[in-house]
This record gives C-alpha cells, sequence and structure tokens, in this order.
C-alpha cells in the first residue's frame, strides 16, 4: 500500500499533498503541505503532523520539525489525549 502511494506521487507533477492539520484544536481548518513525511508519522498512532505553532504543550510535545520548523512539527500526545489517539487509529488493531 505504502508502495503503491509513493510510486503515484512519483508519477504525479504534484510534489505536495495538502494534509488537514491535527492539532489539538477542533475548529482549526489549517493544513499542511507534505507527502513522504506523512506515513513516517503516522506509523506511531501517538504522533501527529500539526501546522507550526500548533502545538499545545499541555497534551503534546514536540518530536522533530521539518529542518527550519516554519511548515510542520511532528509532535507525540500524551495522557488522554494519546489514549483517545491509539482508540481512534484503524491501524492499531
Ligand atoms: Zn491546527
Amino acid at each position: 500500500m505504502n508502495e503503491q502511494i509513493e510510486s503515484a506521487s512519483r508519477a504525479s507533477s504534484l510534489t505536495f499533498h495538502e494534509f488537514s492539520c491535527e492539532c489539538a484544536d477542533a475548529n482549526c481548518t489549517e493544513s499542511i503541505p507534505l507527502i513522504r513525511e506523512y506515513e513516517h508519522v503516522r506509523r506511531v498512532p501517538t504522533h501527529f503532523a500539526v501546522k507550526a505553532g500548533h502545538v499545545y504543550p499541555d497534551v503534546e510535545r514536540i518530536l522533530e520539525t521539518d529542518g527550519d520548523g516554519t511548515r510542520f512539527v511532528v509532535v507525540e500526545k500524551y495522557g488522554q489525549a494519546g489514549v483517545t489517539a491509539v482508540e481512534l487509529d484503524p491501524r492499531s488493531s
């Protein structure tokens, strides 16, 4: 499945796809241009890509940024937010 996505994106002239920001703000409608990074992030159910500046230190901590930190930030949600993320992840079963 991942290989199919990769070969499809290689064939496309589009370099990036927009993914929704997964920050703790339920009303957030921001999107993030990322593609190859995304599957890497979601390999761990409690890891999420959020837009730079959308980090909520109460429920998550920063794991990594995209180099200059202006595009997206990878966070790990902990506590109840992390538990909920695992329960909701379709890939965790
Ligand atoms: Zn957000």
